[in-house]
């Protein structure tokens, strides 16, 4: 793969313990070097004017300024130093990047994946929260369609829901907006009935599964809910928010998603995006441990070198069937 990298992303300091920490990318760095065809890119900073396009101008102008005065506690758990303007303006960079290098026409092996940080999919319009201060993916399905694609879809399998995706593009048809997550975790948003308004109405969906759900789980979700209604929307652009936090050993999340189950996912973003005539691309969200964080990048890039994952032999569990024939009567789904 393509990975975006830049080094500046290291200096957005959230301080000792922090989970969201720069030695993050270096643990996926460290992972990726053991591996065949792994290319770097540094892209450009996210153009400011494009940012305004998905946040409010007073609050990026706030974030801006509140950097610029050193920083501090932007509410209990997101924090800022001075530098991390220039690394959320170079995290958004590389998504846009990611948005704009894929193509359907691009080989697996140059799929693009945005390793930036602070990740993204927790900022709302006109606020930061959840380690997020700019909306990376959402920036870089702005970039896309700014570029002329007709619409995006964007899948999050990051174990949160992606709140400030969905508020960013809830009432907009162009861009389609799907998320698994875990029940009762941070921010507590995400029902399977949020469907969109408006022209965005039937263009977001949920999935949110109760804790313990694994492998064989979310890859119904794709199979069964996800990747028909993506299917049936068409997009030119396939983006990942791809957090690594469902991991079965992540130390936040109850999930228990496999390693070879980021690549099964992985394998389904490829075949989805073929069958739409779409580009793919991923951006980088949450992921806590790090080596499950770096073993599941690591993952995601061999299947783009041909590895083939194992698939589970288990079951689906009966409560995400029940979510699964929920989102089916939401009129999402292949039934
Ligand atoms: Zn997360």
């Amino acid at each position: 793969m393509n990975f975006g990298y830049r080094e500046v992303c290291l200096d957005h300091d959230t301080g000792e313990r922090h989970p969201e920490s720069p030695d993050r990318l270096r643990a996926v760095r460290r992972a990726l070097k053991e591996c065949h065809g792994v290319q770097y890119v540094a892209a450009d900073d996210a153009d400011v004017d494009l940012v305004r396009d998905v946040h409010d101008t007073e609050y990026i102008e706030e974030f801006r300024e509140y950097c610029e005065d050193g920083g501090g506690h932007w509410d209990a758990d997101t924090v800022a130093v001075e530098a991390t303007w220039d690394a959320a303006l170079a995290s958004a960079g590389l998504a846009v990047w990611a948005a704009e290098s894929a193509g359907p026409d691009v080989p697996a092996r140059q799929t693009p994946f945005a390793l930036g940080r602070p990740p993204g999919h927790h900022a709302v319009g006109d606020d930061a929260m959840g380690f997020c201060f700019i909306n990376n993916a959402g920036v870089a399905a702005q970039a896309a369609l700014d570029d002329g694609a007709d619409s995006v879809a964007i899948l999050d399998w990051d174990v949160h829901h992606g709140n400030g995706t969905q508020d960013i593009f809830y009432d907009r048809g162009d861009v389609f907006y799907a998320s698994i997550h875990e029940d009762g975790l941070y921010p507590g948003t995400g029902e399977i009935d949020e469907t969109g308004a408006g022209d965005g109405e039937g263009a977001n969906c949920n999935v949110v599964y109760q804790p313990g759900a694994d492998t064989a789980d979310y890859l119904a979700a794709i199979d069964e809910v996800i990747a028909p209604a993506i299917a049936d929307y068409d997009p030119d652009l396939l983006l990942v928010s791809a957090g690594f936090d469902a991991h079965e050993h992540d130390p936040i999340s109850r999930m228990r998603v496999s390693t070879e189950g980021y690549g099964a996912m992985t394998e389904r973003m490829v075949s989805l995006a073929d069958d739409c005539g779409a580009g793919l691309g991923f951006v980088l969200e949450g992921g806590y441990g790090l080596d499950t964080l770096s073993d599941s990048v690591k993952m995601v890039h061999e299947v783009f070198d041909g590895y083939q994952p194992v698939e589970p032999d288990d079951d689906v569990s009966e409560e995400a069937r029940d979510v699964l024939d929920s989102l089916e009567d939401q009129g999402f789904g292949s039934k």
